[in-house]
């Protein structure tokens, strides 16, 4: 067989040969507006030209600071289009890791959202690397900003090539993107996806038992393209011709049922706390949302209530799907088999609740305390997994050691497995609570808290215990307007779990600490249990 090289220039290519017509509907500042893949192809192949202008080497980095539209959409092929590299940074980071990633990626040139400016302008003076600040606005002028030196977007494209010619004849296995953890422990860590990677990854995005994307979908990414590139969906998307809806800056759960109505959404990605918003939109207004026929949700679990509600009230499939940074990121996805279709709804619902089996291409091993785990949906082990679009070592990290052993990535989650295949996280490894010697899920305690119904949010950690290694202590915020005792906490978990795993004790708090995409920190509950233990003694 040829051994042709797998590009990124290829995906887009495919767009402007085959799909020209079709569109990518962006909402900006001044209202909703409509790119084919013809000047999106155009419009990419000036932004390309103009960065190699500004200097831009094949292997360098160039950082976008965006929220999802077309302009994203265009850096996300033209960077990689000249050998160079997509460094997609969170622009919910803290001020301290924006530099530190900046700095770490090496950037030379950084791409900005307007609205972002003063997020960049403040770390200005600590991002000495960078050479060039492209400000992406929809205004003819540039905005007032402390950056230097800065070009405006839409200019530079004035002076582009519509034709210049995107690099395909590069080792497929050089990188093309690039993305950094959200730092719960310690500073962010990078990953680098190589152009095979993503072409592969975006390859399962379309298989009919995966995510099946195809070119009759309109499909919107609500996960931001700063967070494991929409989760390849903007490749993916441009390569088979998909219409892409992005929601543009700052959008509400409003906006999204108005465009997921207006523009026919057929699919739709994000995390489950966008689709708790939106399903609290639902009650309140009415929407057709007819044309949906699947939400893609992962990145923290889906709680089964939530799947219940939008497929029984609102009749809305839902698909939850786990991955990660680490793994481009879709490796694990819920759909049923074909012989689990007789089940009852709620045991249907039970499997599609759980994070799913792996989609094709990619492998795993769950390691417990005494090696494999058997799969009787019970035993407890880490999900290590490898496969092409899994990344083997963080870029220039000490910490790669830890993560990436004997050709696997150690994920840090742990699961169940059933006798199917389906796996379930009942916790990330340094989350687990070992209890003399057995481990307690803290995501199972804290979801059958949450279940209650005067708690809004639990959140459950290990403390140390002489003479049982660590024990659960459950942190709990109490709805507004409601009120509830321990005892009667108690009394609610006791049914549901063995004696041993019921919390020593049970804290009320005003709000659980959370990281920058609102999962719970628990390092930083940790040490505010720490705090409050030592002031109760
Ligand atoms: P971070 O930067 O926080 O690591 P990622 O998106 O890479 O961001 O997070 C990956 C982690 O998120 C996984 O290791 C897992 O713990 C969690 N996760 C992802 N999807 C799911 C899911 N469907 N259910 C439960 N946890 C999930």
């Amino acid at each position: 067989m040829m051994n042709v090289p797998l590009n990124i220039a290829l995906m887009l290519e495919r767009a402007e040969t085959f799909f020209p017509k079709k569109t990518v509907i962006s909402r900006m500042k001044h209202g909703i507006v409509r790119h084919t893949y013809r000047e999106i192809g155009e419009r990419t192949r000036k932004l390309a030209s103009a960065l190699k202008q500004l200097g831009v080497q094949p292997g360098e980095r160039v950082g976008t600071f965006a929220w999802n539209h077309h302009r994203h959409l265009e850096a996300y092929f033209a960077i990689p289009g000249i050998g160079a590299v997509l460094h997609t940074i969170n622009i919910r980071l803290s001020p301290q890791h924006i530099a530190y990633i900046i700095n770490h990626a090496d950037d030379r040139v950084l791409l900005i959202d307007d609205d972002l400016l003063p997020l960049i302008e403040k770390v200005k003076d600590d991002i000495p690397s960078v050479k060039a600040f492209i400000i992406m606005t929809d205004e003819s002028e540039l905005p007032n900003t402390t950056l230097s030196p800065v070009y405006h977007y839409e200019e530079l494209l004035k002076e582009g090539d519509a034709r210049f010619s995107l690099v395909k004849d590069i080792d497929e296995h050089s990188p093309a993107g690039m993305c950094y953890t959200s730092a719960t422990t310690g500073n962010p860590k990078g990953i680098l996806y190589s152009h095979r990677a993503i072409v592969l990854h975006s390859m399962a995005l379309g298989l009919a038992d995966s995510a099946a994307l195809s070119e009759s979908d309109v499909a919107m990414p609500v996960v931001p393209m700063f967070h494991a590139n929409a989760w390849g969906l903007p490749f993916a998307a441009a390569w088979f011709g998909t219409t892409l809806v992005m929601p543009g800056a700052a959008f509400t759960p409003q906006i999204l049922a108005q465009m997921m109505e207006a523009e026919k959404v057929t699919l739709a990605a994000g995390v489950p706390t966008v689709w708790l918003g939106l399903l609290n939109e639902l009650e309140k207004g009415t929407y057709d949302l007819s044309s949906v026929t699947r939400i893609l949700c992962g990145g923290s679990a889906a709680p089964k209530g939530m799947i219940r509600a939008f497929e029984e009230k609102y009749r809305i499939p839902f698909i939850h799907a786990y991955g990660m940074t680490e793994t481009s990121p879709l490796v694990v996805l819920s759909r049923l088999k074909s012989y689990q279709q007789h089940l009852s709804g709620d045991e249907k619902l039970d499997i599609r609740a759980k994070q799913g089996f792996l989609v094709p291409g990619v492998e795993m091993k769950v390691v417990g305390k005494d090696g494999d785990v058997e799969w009787n949906g019970a035993e407890m082990g880490e999900l290590c997994l490898r496969g092409p679009w899994i990344a083997d070592e963080y870029y220039n990290d000490e910490r790669s050691k830890e993560a990436f052993r004997d050709g696997w990535l150690y994920t840090g989650d742990v699961v169940t497995v059933d006798e199917e295949g389906f796996i379930k996280i009942v916790d990330r490894t340094k989350d687990v609570i070992k209890s003399g010697g057995e481990w307690i899920s803290s995501v199972d305690l804290e979801n059958a808290l949450m279940a209650h119904e005067a708690i809004f949010e639990a959140a459950v950690v290990a403390v140390p215990h002489p003479e049982w290694q660590e024990r659960p202590i459950a942190c709990v915020v109490v709805k507004e307007g409601k009120s509830v005792t321990k005892e009667e906490l108690y009394d609610f978990l006791r049914p549901q779990f063995a004696k041993w795993w019921l919390p020593d004790d049970i804290v009320f708090m005003s709000e659980i600490p959370k990281t920058s995409v609102g999962k719970f920190l628990k390092l930083k509950l940790r040490e505010q249990l720490r705090d409050y233990f030592a002031n109760v003694q």
